[in-house]
């Protein structure tokens, strides 16, 4: 079957090469992989800023059809289920996260996509535990964009949803579009989506999604936060950029007793940052990394329910036209790009 692999540890090693079927050890399946998504990790992992396993076949991230289940003691899985799959696997059990149920942080982990084969490829063998079912009124399209989602789900397990408060988003790439999506499904009275529009298609997008965008190149975000909250700053901020000055505004645009919640992971290790206006306004932050066990399931919910819909976001292109997509997504021409091994 065909695989699209890290063969080396060097810079942008990727290859498109014909590899062995998997074949299912215990409690392990094998799934007809429909869609893969390529997300910033795994350009990180092209260009070895992401640790990886190599040989290896990249993406973490991918809806499939369960293609076997002769794996000794599998049970409740029969061929043809639809699924998506937490990338948790070989997470220890043991460890003290493991213990306290977040096995999607144990240091031991090796996800699919890096630490042992991943999704973009015909076929992927993964743990029958990590498996979700995927509802039938579910898209193939929206499915595909569950592990964004579950992301999203996790930060707001982690922080509440103010309920009929003012929530901005900073940063306006796939994982914010989904954050502001699932906040305002969960109850936010008026959802702001903030960020430098760093294409056209993105705003547009947001656009059509039917979301309020502030361009922060134009707008000056904490006066326009206050403007609209009476003088008092936003409840909650998801900040989801990872850059210094939306940090340092996200803090700014909040009101006392305001939360911040953290998802954009920083281009360098240390940020300036407002400490002594976080600490006058009393900010409950809170840094969510992962996917926990029951978000997956919360991102399906929403989707079955039709209070998020990711497929928008996507633009599928073929396993074999892989370097395509990768480039697309690169220089910012797609949201979000999924590959399809069964395209020719
Ligand atoms: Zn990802
Ligand atoms: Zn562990």
């Amino acid at each position: 079957m065909k695989a699209l692999r890290k063969l080396a540890a060097t810079h942008e090693h990727f290859e498109l090469v014909e590899v062995a079927e998997p074949k299912p050890e215990p409690g392990w399946v094998v799934l007809d992989v429909i869609y893969a998504g390529i997300c910033g990790t795994d350009l990180h992992i092209m260009h070895n800023a992401f640790p990886s396993w190599p040989p290896v076949t990249v993406g973490h991230e991918f809806l499939g059809r369960v293609a076997s289940t002769a794996g000794v003691g599998v049970t409740g899985w029969v061929v043809g289920d639809r699924v998506v799959c937490e990338p948790h696997s070989l997470a220890c059990g043991i460890c003290h996260l493991c213990r306290r149920g977040h096995a999607e942080v144990c240091m031991h982990k090796r996800s699919p996509g890096w630490g042992i084969d991943g999704g973009m490829a015909e076929r992927v063998h993964v743990p029958a535990h990590l498996l979700h079912r995927v509802p039938a009124q579910v898209s193939d399209l929206d499915a595909a964009l569950c592990e964004p989602t579950a992301i999203v789900m996790t930060a707001l397990e982690r922080t509440p949803i103010p309920p009929g408060g003012t929530v901005l988003v900073f940063g306006p790439g796939p994982i914010g579009l989904l954050a502001a999506m699932a906040v305002r499904a969960c109850g936010a009275g008026r959802v702001v989506l903030v960020g430098r529009p760093s294409s056209q298609s993105r705003l547009d997008l947001a656009q059509r999604l039917d979301i309020e965008v502030w361009d922060s190149t134009q707008v000056d975000v904490v006066a326009r936060a206050q403007e609209i909250t009476s003088g008092r700053g936003a409840d909650l901020v998801l900040e989801t950029s990872g850059a210094q000055e939306a940090v340092a505004s996200a803090i700014a645009a909040l009101r006392r007793r305001g939360r911040l919640c953290v998802l954009g992971v920083p281009d360098s290790p240390t940020l300036q940052v407002p400490w002594a206006t976080a600490m006058n306004r009393a900010l409950d932050v809170t840094f969510s990394l992962s996917s926990s066990w029951a978000s997956w399931d919360a991102a399906l919910a929403l989707m079955a329910h039709g209070a998020v819909h990711p497929g928008p976001l996507a633009t599928v292109f073929p396993l074999t036209r892989w370097q395509e997509a990768f480039t697309a997504l690169s220089e910012r021409r797609v949201v979000k790009a999924l590959l399809d091994p069964r395209a020719p």
